[in-house]
């Protein structure tokens, strides 16, 4: 899919992870990453492995997507350039100029909770 966050989303979405004390949890580079995310397509990640950073970014892509309904996916996979989904938020709701700080914010709190959840946070 040509959706692909830019520098200043991506890096505004680690930092709101980093800040709530979940910085030692993201994946180590782009190897660690991509292992993570073979080992939950084949079904066999760990909650051991849980990355926050990911999981954030994921729960963001599928809540924007979801209320588009089912053509969505396919609309921004076929556009041949790159859209950041933040970007994109933002563009579709000018009357709300906080909503993109609104769902940082959020997925934040969600991956937190889900963290404390299965033991790797207190
Ligand atoms: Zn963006």
């Amino acid at each position: 899919m040509a959706m692909k966050w830019c520098d200043e989303h991506w890096t505004g979405l680690r930092k709101s992870i980093e800040d709530a004390g979940m910085a030692h949890l993201i994946a180590r580079g782009g190897a660690a990453a991509a292992q993570r995310l073979k080992d939950e397509l084949a079904g066999t990640a760990t909650e051991a492995t849980f990355d926050p950073l990911m999981a954030a970014w994921a729960r963001i892509d599928a809540c924007f997507l979801k209320p588009l309904g089912p053509g969505a996916a396919l609309h921004y996979m076929a556009v041949p350039e790159n859209v950041c989904t933040l970007c994109e938020l933002a563009r579709m709701n000018p009357q709300s100029p906080e909503i993109v700080t609104n769902w940082v914010g959020g997925s934040t709190r969600d991956v937190r909770a889900h963290c404390v959840e299965i033991g790797l946070l207190k």
